[in-house]
């Protein structure tokens, strides 16, 4: 008998996992927003991470739960304050495009420490974000995997 060990099936299952098969819709805000408009965004879409653009739709940076409640403990005026003072940005944003695997998407996610990434295309020298992949994401493919068996 030389049939696969139960290991062997299960990654050869892991890496026909796409982010583009697996992504979901983005949460997108404008980076003049301010950081009060960024935590209703937040609480509208149910999203736990923001991305944030330019005039030109080009991802610009990142916004977490985290990095808003810091925001409102800065002393700063929320209600005047763009989005784009407090925001983690480019060129220090993980993102994976459609066509990477699952499994690069996940340890990007433990090795950067961080719940979210935007799923990207080129646009010029830039990037447009057209989903995201979360730690959600990850539990559902988990999922999937034993289901498809
Ligand atoms: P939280 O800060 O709410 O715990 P995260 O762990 O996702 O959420 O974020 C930790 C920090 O990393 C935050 O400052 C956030 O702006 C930043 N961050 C989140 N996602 C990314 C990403 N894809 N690339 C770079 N930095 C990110």
């Amino acid at each position: 008998y030389t049939g696969k060990s139960s290991t062997q099936l299960l990654s050869a299952s892991l890496k026909k996992f796409h982010v583009k098969d697996f992504q979901s819709l983005p949460a997108v805000i404008d980076e003049s927003v301010s950081v009060y408009e960024a935590i209703c965004k937040m609480f509208l879409d149910d999203a736990g991470t923001l991305f944030i653009v330019n005039q030109s739709n080009e991802l610009v940076g990142v916004c977490s739960r985290k990095d808003l409640l810091r925001a409102t403990m800065g002393g700063q005026d929320i209600h005047t304050t763009p989005v784009h003072v407090i925001m983690s940005r480019m060129p220090n944003i993980a993102v994976v495009f459609p066509d990477d695997l699952l499994l690069y998407a996940a340890n990007l996610l433990i090795d950067r420490e961080i719940d979210s990434l935007p799923v990207v295309v080129p646009k010029g020298k830039a990037f447009e974000v057209t989903g995201r992949i979360t730690k959600t994401t990850i539990t559902r493919a988990f999922v999937a995997l034993i289901e498809d068996e």
